[in-house]
């Protein structure tokens, strides 16, 4: 069995199939968890929001009590002024309710401005729900997508796996060791094309000698400087047969 280059491409190729499938799933938690942060984000921007609101309706609640307690002492001095006799009292009972409608006033705006403060904050408390079911939905479509895709990339892997097997059947047995060796360590990477007289996984150049043994393909080529498996580009492999 010979090692040709379009041998040794199709388990390049492969292992590079296999790695992209893996990596998606591999990368499929920590895509979850970036999203899931995202959501516990939002929902502290909810949470705060709604703090937020819940303080102006507690003040807007305390100046209404403030507004009724004035209105309260108001009514007081206005019966007082019924039963009094002297010109003096009764001038000075005027003031008093002269001053509580003026502070009365005052709690009036603002308890306007409460409202307009409420208004304000429950539409901001309705913007960041919008922004969390946003994200929480994005969170939800991610992982069933991937849900969806991984029974398909599994099966996937699991046929590549197999096809990288019987391809690598024409690996040379003396070298399988060595072979196996490069591939735990580099996996989809421990493949090189040579171009241009030179390792492309390192671009260090290939001997004469191993220029020859790439060409004649009756064994296996690693890169003396990166230990990766070489084998010819498909136009460089074609020129020289061609020149032979
Ligand atoms: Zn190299």
């Amino acid at each position: 069995m010979t090692t040709t280059a379009n041998s040794l491409r199709e388990i390049h190729s492969l292992h590079q199939r296999a790695k992209a499938i893996r990596d998606r799933l591999v990368g499929v938690p920590k895509a979850v968890a970036a999203r899931s942060g995202m959501v516990a984000k939002k929902q502290e921007a909810v949470d705060k929001a709604k703090k937020d609101l819940q303080q102006v309706k507690v003040t807007k609640a305390s100046k209404e009590s403030q507004r009724k307690s004035i209105h309260q002492k108001m009514d007081d001095y206005a019966s007082k002024l019924l039963s009094v006799k002297k010109n003096d009292e009764y001038k000075a009972i005027q003031n008093e309710i002269a001053v509580l409608k003026s502070q009365v006033n005052k709690v009036d705006d603002e308890i306007i401005d409460c409202e307009l403060e409420i208004e304000t904050r429950e539409a901001a408390v309705k913007a960041v729900e919008g922004e969390l079911k946003k994200v929480q939905d994005d969170l939800a479509a991610f992982q069933k997508q991937a849900e969806d895709a991984r029974p398909a990339d599994e099966a996937k892997l699991a046929e590549l796996s197999q096809a990288v097997a019987e391809a690598e059947a024409i690996i040379p047995v003396d070298l399988r060791d060595k072979y196996q060796r490069i591939i735990r360590q580099k996996g989809a990477d421990a493949l090189a094309i040579v171009e241009e007289g030179a390792c492309t996984g390192c671009f260090m150049s290939v001997t004469s000698q191993m220029l020859n043994d790439l060409i004649n393909c009756d064994t296996l080529v690693f890169c003396r400087s990166c230990g990766r498996v070489l084998y010819m580009a498909e136009e460089a492999e074609k020129l020289t047969k061609r020149s032979l």
